[in-house]
């Protein structure tokens, strides 16, 4: 629909989340297609990784009974399939190489099993593993870049690692 178009305004009151609120007919359960925050890859609604302009935006709704679609933003970044690189971050967090265990990087690097953990099946990109391979400071970085990228995508780090942890539980009962 053109809001521009629109025939001559007619004003309706209805009841929407235990309020009556005023609203034109010709609009009315429309705001989704006009929103900006439905096409933009920050906004998670009902979630903690919510994009933070849009939470309190809803919070504001609530508290004063609005429905208040977002026009323009300076934050907007159009989405990407955001199951898709969900399940692909995870599948990267949950990756663990066959050919090297903790103990071959802990023999070729000199690190101790002590320090790392005596796990023989352990993520590539978990602090063990990459403590391991590369040396603290090393894995440090490297772990803090890739917590960089999942939220720059919008995602919530420590909550993309336990999903992919229970997606290697899984994996392993399956087999
Ligand atoms: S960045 Fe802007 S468009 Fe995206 S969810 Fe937040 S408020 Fe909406």
């Amino acid at each position: 629909m053109d809001p521009r178009n629109l025939p001559m305004k007619v004003f309706e009151k209805y009841e929407h989340h235990g309020a009556e609120v005023f609203v034109m007919r010709e609009l009315k359960g429309l705001h989704q297609e006009f929103c900006l925050c439905y096409s933009c890859g920050k906004f998670r609604p009902d979630t903690s990784e919510n994009c933070p302009i849009a939470q309190r935006i809803y919070e504001l709704d609530v508290e004063l009974n609005l429905v208040t679609p977002v026009w323009e933003c300076g934050e907007f970044r159009i989405a990407p399939d955001t199951d898709e690189l969900r399940g692909a971050l995870k599948e990267l967090i949950a990756f663990i190489p066959e050919g090297a265990s903790p103990q071959d990087y802990a023999d070729i690097f000199g690190f101790s099993l002590e320090d790392i953990g005596e796990e023989t099946q352990v993520p590539f990109l978990s602090e063990s593993f990459l403590y391991a391979a590369l040396g603290k400071e090393d894995a440090r970085t490297v772990r803090a870049l890739f917590r960089q990228i999942c939220e720059k995508l919008g995602f919530d780090f420590p909550v993309l690692e336990l999903e992919a942890y229970q997606l290697i539980k899984e994996q392993t009962w399956e087999s």
